[in-house]
């Protein structure tokens, strides 16, 4: 069965402390629950900075890539970049994450169903709200813009955190949720999505 090889897939998403401050946990929620999407794991904490850190870099690029990023975004808009070095770049966002994620509760989620990942990064829309696609929660429910948090030395608060790809969330799952909080189950509309036959739907 094709689907087989997809309907497993798992991503990992966190509301961040401005999303749940924001009374945006259920709205959040709805987003994934209407597409089809089946939580395996939620919980509230407030996380602490080297869980962060173990997070950010789980991808060993990440680093290289996110600094790389922004430098990217300063030159598109006729503007210097703090430094051409994209790891002193991330050196900084990295410290401003901390101080960010660690400043309240989270809500931290498995989500698993068809191409999870890329599904998930689509509904949560690019890492700047102010120029991310209406339609996205990023897009639709936050100004933030890399202006204002530039200015303000802090992080861009974008209200949630999702995989960037499968094998980042495997290995985020895994810093975030022991194996016996992610629950394996049926959910029933899986069928829908998955079965081959749509057999027994007449009496
Ligand atoms: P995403 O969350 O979209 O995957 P990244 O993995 O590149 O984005 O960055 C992780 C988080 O770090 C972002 O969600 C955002 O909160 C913060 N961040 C990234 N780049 C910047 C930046 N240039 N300025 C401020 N904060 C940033
Ligand atoms: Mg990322």
């Amino acid at each position: 069965m094709a689907a087989e090889k997809f309907k497993n897939e798992r991503s990992l998403i966190v509301i961040k402390p401005d999303g749940v401050q924001r009374s945006l946990i259920g709205e959040i929620i709805r987003r994934f629950e209407r597409i089809g999407l089946k939580l395996s794991a939620i919980k509230m904490l407030v996380p602490r900075n080297e869980m962060i850190e173990k997070h950010y870099t789980v991808d060993p690029e990440w680093r290289r890539i996110t600094g790389e990023k922004a430098i990217k975004g300063y030159k598109e808009k006729g503007q210097k970049p703090p430094s051409e070095d994209p790891y002193e770049i991330t050196g900084l966002i990295l410290e401003r994450l901390k101080k960010y994620m660690s400043s309240g509760p989270v809500v931290a989620m498995v989500w698993q169903g068809a191409h999870a990942v890329k599904i998930v990064r689509k509904l949560v829309g690019g890492t700047e709200p102010f120029s991310s696609d209406v339609g996205t929660i990023r897009g639709d429910f936050v100004m933030d813009s890399y202006e204002m948090s530039d200015g303000d030395e802090r992080c861009i608060r974008n209200l949630v955190h999702a995989s960037g790809s499968i094998e980042d969330a495997e290995k985020e799952i895994s810093l975030w949720f022991a194996k016996e909080e992610v629950i394996d189950y049926r959910l029933i509309p899986e069928q829908i999505f998955y079965d081959v036959n749509l057999d027994g739907l007449l009496e």
